[in-house]
Formats: structure tokens, sequence, C-alpha cells
């Protein structure tokens, strides 16, 4: 069974201007497709029939990179939505809590991402207990199993090259504080059944 590239949720055009239609077309057509490729034909080789989550949690080296990266920009793109959308009341109570506001967490989502060192993630995770902001280098990815991933923010240069250059802190603060699919993070936070224990 080959791994597939997951279209995109959205137009590409959709996230204009925060990130331009090229930009989103490069980063899912060129590098998340290439990260397909090179998984496939290397499972191939292998006759590696494991799923997508069972290689990312038993590999190393370009068999792990290639597949935390399939996994990380497959949620990258749940994780972002057109602008003109807002938390609901009952995240926004969460968000306080964590973070002491909605705008606390945004800003301190985006200076993560841009004091970042290089390549990687920010994260927005529940880690069992709280939510909790965290960075990841290269193709790392938080614990699937000890914690449950609710939003992330590609630092790659790829993601906002064409659009920023090496403004990252610029691109941060235009994708996180107008793009963000504050239903994808309900989701993920049912999934976690934080909302549902609390009370
Ligand atoms: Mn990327």
């Amino acid at each position: 069974m080959s791994i597939e590239l997951t279209p995109l949720p959205f137009k590409a055009s959709l996230l204009e201007p925060f990130i331009s239609e090229r930009t989103v077309q490069l980063h899912h057509g060129g590098h998340q497709a290439a990260y397909v490729r090179n998984l496939n034909s290397m499972m191939e080789l292998e006759g590696d029939t494991r799923s997508l989550i069972e290689v990312i949690q038993d590999s190393t080296g370009s068999t792990f990179n290639n597949a935390a990266q399939i996994w990380n920009h497959e949620f990258l793109w749940k994780s972002l939505t057109p602008p003109g959308t807002s938390p609901s009341i009952e995240l926004q109570e969460e968000l306080n809590r964590a973070f002491g506001s909605t705008e606390v967490f945004i800003s301190q989502l985006i200076q993560a991402g841009a004091t970042h060192f290089g390549s990687g993630w920010a994260w927005l995770v529940h880690d069992g207990s709280k939510l909790q902001i965290t960075t990841t280098a290269n193709a790392e990815l938080p614990s699937l199993t000890t914690s449950q991933p609710l939003l992330t923010i590609d630092v790659w240069e790829h993601a906002y090259y064409l659009d920023y250059q090496n403004r990252r802190p610029e691109y941060l603060e235009a994708v996180l504080r107008n793009l963000i699919n504050w239903q994808h993070i309900e989701e993920q936070l049912r999934i976690s059944s934080t909302l549902t224990h609390r009370n």
C-alpha cells in the first residue's frame, strides 16, 4: 500500500494575502509531494507495508524524516484555514487557563516559532494535563503517544521565503493572526478528551 499525497483542504489561493497561492502550490505540490515520492520509493525497495504512523514510530534516518514530514504537512494544512474564523467560547476559556488570553497564546506561538533556530515546527499540544507550546527541529514532531498535537506551523524557509524572504517573524504574525483553524484545534482537543472530561 503506498502513501498518498493528501489534497489540500482549501483552494491554494484562499490563504492570500497572508500566504501566496504560489507558495502554497510549491509547498504542497513540490516539497510535500517529494516527501511522499521519497518515502514510497524507500518503502517499495524494502517491501515495507507499514502505515505512515507505524513508520514514524519505528524508523530512523531518512525513512523517519520523509514519513514525519508527510504527517507534519498533512497536519499543517488542517491547522490553517482561510481568514475570518475565531475560537469558540469554550476554546477561549481553555486558552485563558493555559496562557492568560487568546492574544497571549498567539504572541507566545509567534515568539516560539521566530526564535526556533533553523528548520522545524512550532506546535500547540495537549500533554495529557495542559496546553503547551513547543517547537521541534527538522522533521521531528511531538510524541503521538504521550501528547495530542492541536496545531502546527511550519518554520522551514520553504514555508515563507517566496513571500517574506528572511522575515520569519512577519510570516508568523500574518499567518497566526489570520489563518489559524480554531475548529481544528477544538476537534483535536476533543480527541484528547480534555473538553469533555473537564468540570
Ligand atoms: Mn514545509
